[in-house]
């Protein structure tokens, strides 16, 4: 029996096998490193280690071999050797070369681009290829583009964060120095214009850090996508290809997007180098609904952590002393402006101060760096804040804050989604 009171287990995983398992959200397992070498998704673990799984699907892999204790009971648990891991630690390999030319050149490392359709592990690539990157002593960034889930802090968000130490398999990607931008959306098509210029923002911030820090420069970076390849798509994935300067671009289980993006590539830049990978036959699909549950979970998790160990402030502020923007939907430029032919839409980027508090309901501000509002879509977030409640007659907002005390910035930029945190 193990600490607990929970039902334990022993379980002996042959080398190059690993052990998935589906932990449901508000559901937990505990698990330990008896003897051997395993890791997740590329962090190890360390012998005698007790490590909670909560509301997560992973993959325990060994190398070696190794003998695991599991207390709890998973809602699905299976060993496979079919795995993919012998082709991701070959284009380690291969990227950690580069990393000591760029190191002993002064250059660039590897920027490794990773795309493919929603659900085939992209994410957990990137995970991968940075702890193994990490293990072997580089300080790579990660950048995440997929605004649908926002894995480094929200929804809605393009960000990068730098990674010194591997990713904790409880607590996930560090979160205390962020660049972050916010979009206020999770899909890219409500304001392309504005997805790319955040993407440009964040490649240009990402480019002067590298400039200034030569193992940092030499480490590289990895860039997760999101799973939208077609159409405006496709076009946004070979915008952040360009914008971010990637010179690998491994293409995760879609040979159709495979091909076409070596085509492409080979045209714009024959030098970018386009692989395909298989997907793990253990990435695990989510349907839309668990998509948006997915979703809340991080809002829920940036403001009350992972395991509700954070006591957010709600707060209540006089809707007036805050200036809220939202962007887009600007007014039309006049035809006589326009090339002949062409039509006249709301400019994308404008930016307009909201005046009815109501429609911020159940939504994210990201309280931005800015020093003034036209600076709102140049400089990145600090922060964000929940609306919990408005009171238009008082005119007051109630907002959840991950600390109490004033806010770092008066200056806020409004999302449009809304998440309903019980
Ligand atoms: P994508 O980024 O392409 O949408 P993810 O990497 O997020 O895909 O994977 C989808 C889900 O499958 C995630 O919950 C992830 O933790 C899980 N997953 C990925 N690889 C495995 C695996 N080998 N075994 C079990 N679960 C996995």
């Amino acid at each position: 029996m193990a600490q607990d009171g929970a039902a334990s287990q022993q379980i002996t995983l042959e080398a190059n096998h690993e052990l998935r398992m589906e932990v449901a959200w508000g559901k937990q397992v505990h698990l330990q490193l008896l003897k051997g070498q395993a890791e997740v998704f590329g962090t190890s673990l360390d012998l005698g280690e007790r490590v909670s799984i909560r509301g997560q699907k992973v993959a325990v892999y060994s190398w070696q071999g190794c003998l695991l204790e599991l207390e709890g009971d998973p809602d699905v648990m299976y060993t496979s050797d079919e795995t993919p891991m012998a082709h991701y630690l070959n284009i380690h390999d291969v990227l950690d070369a580069r990393r000591q030319e760029a190191l002993k050149s002064k250059g660039q490392g590897p920027r490794t681009f990773v795309v493919g359709p929603t659900d085939v592990g992209k994410s957990s690539l990137c995970k991968i290829l940075l702890n193994y990157a990490v293990r072997a002593g580089w300080a790579p960034t990660f950048a995440d583009m997929d605004i649908g889930q926002g894995s480094i802090t929200l929804p809605g968000c393009i960000a990068a964060t730098p990674l010194e130490a591997p990713i904790d398999v409880e607590d996930g990607l560090p979160t205390d120095a962020p660049l972050v931008y916010y979009t206020g959306t999770p899909s890219p098509s409500d304001n392309p214009t504005l997805y790319r210029h955040f993407v440009e923002r964040l490649a240009h911030v990402l480019e002067l850090r590298a400039q200034s820090d030569a193992q940092v420069r030499a480490s590289g970076l990895f860039v997760n996508s999101m799973g939208w390849i077609t159409d405006l798509g496709y076009e946004l994935l070979k915008h952040t290809v360009q914008s971010l300067k990637c010179g690998v671009v491994l293409v995760v289980g879609d040979e159709r997007l495979y091909s076409q993006l070596s085509a492409d590539m080979k045209k714009s830049d024959p030098t970018i180098q386009v692989l395909k990978l298989p997907r793990s036959g253990g990435v695990v699909v989510r349907s839309r609904e668990l998509r948006q549950e997915a979703r809340k979970v991080r809002v829920e998790e940036y403001f009350y952590g992972n395991r509700k160990e954070l006591s957010p402030a709600s707060q209540t502020a006089k809707f007036e002393d805050l200036q809220v923007y939202r962007v887009g939907g600007g007014p039309r430029a006049p035809s006589s402006a326009l090339p002949i032919g062409a039509t006249s839409v709301a400019d994308p980027l404008k930016l307009s101060r909201i005046l009815n508090p109501h429609e911020l309901l159940y939504t994210l501000l990201a309280v931005s760096h800015a020093p003034q509002p036209e600076l709102l879509l140049s400089v990145n977030a600090a922060g964000f804040i929940y609306v919990q409640d408005v009171d238009v007659a008082k005119g007051t907002i109630t907002y959840l804050a991950p600390c109490a005390g004033p806010l770092p910035g008066s200056l806020l930029l409004a999302g449009s989604f809304k998440t309903y945190l019980d």
